[in-house]
């Protein structure tokens, strides 16, 4: 992996992020306090405003940095959960740098992706089901492992990750949140998505439809 290809996806995470403006403030409006949008949006801004100085440095580093400036960057529950998926991925890179390097990446990025997955789930102390990002981002992980372990290709890779960020994304319709400030909803959360699950979907689709360019 290459750096370049990490700066990429924070621009494309950006501009979808942007994109996606009204439907991410008003899901946080309805079940959270409205500033899910501002943070994201706030947080990917300072990415992608260090992209100069991430150019001239390794993968894990950029994907460290990237983490830390999330940290002091989106606040919220959310920045630190961020953060702690940048910080778990860059760990994975830098203890796997030679396989990172080597051809057939697949399995290894599904595995860097699910070690920061994990790493989140620590930090938020939570798990699927409870109506947050990692009801999309969690299938999205085990969908990018399976797929890649049987050998698929890139673009049907891509296909099924997207198709696991779909529907994560509409199971947090019905769920009760039992994290977060839509917790103290309890049954009123009932009928609305989660946002950070709908920009989980978001940053998924802008990152696989960006690898399916390169
Ligand atoms: P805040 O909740 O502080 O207003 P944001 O609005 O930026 O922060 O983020 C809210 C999103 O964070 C929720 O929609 C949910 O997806 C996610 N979230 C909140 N708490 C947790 C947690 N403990 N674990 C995982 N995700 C969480
Ligand atoms: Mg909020």
């Amino acid at each position: 992996m290459k750096t370049t290809l990490i700066i990429s996806a924070a621009k494309a995470i950006h501009s979808a992020l942007l994109n996606n403006e009204t439907q991410i403030e008003s899901l946080d409006r309805a079940i959270g306090d409205g500033d899910h949008y501002l943070n994201m949006k706030r947080g990917s801004e300072a990415v992608v405003a260090i992209a100069d100085e991430l150019k001239t440095i390794t993968p894990d580093a950029a994907l460290q940095k990237i983490g830390m400036t999330l940290l002091s960057s989106i606040g919220g529950s959310s920045g630190p959960l961020f953060a702690s998926l940048l910080l778990g991925m860059a760990k994975f890179y830098k203890e796997h740098q030679a396989e990172m390097e080597e051809k057939d990446t697949h399995p290894k990025y599904a595995e860097m992706l699910s070690l920061g997955v994990q790493s989140m789930m620590q930090r938020g102390k939570s798990n699927v089901g409870e109506k947050t990002m990692l009801d999309v981002l969690v299938p999205v992980c085990t969908t990018f492992v399976n797929s890649a372990k049987q050998g698929n290709s890139t673009e049907e890779i891509c296909r099924a990750v997207k198709d696991a960020a779909d529907k994560g994304l509409e199971y947090t319709r019905n769920l009760v949140a039992t994290k977060g400030r839509a917790a103290a909803l309890g049954e009123r959360a009932i009928g609305h998505l989660d946002a950070g699950a709908k920009s989980c979907q978001v940053m998924t689709y802008a990152v696989c439809d960006l690898i399916l360019k390169v």
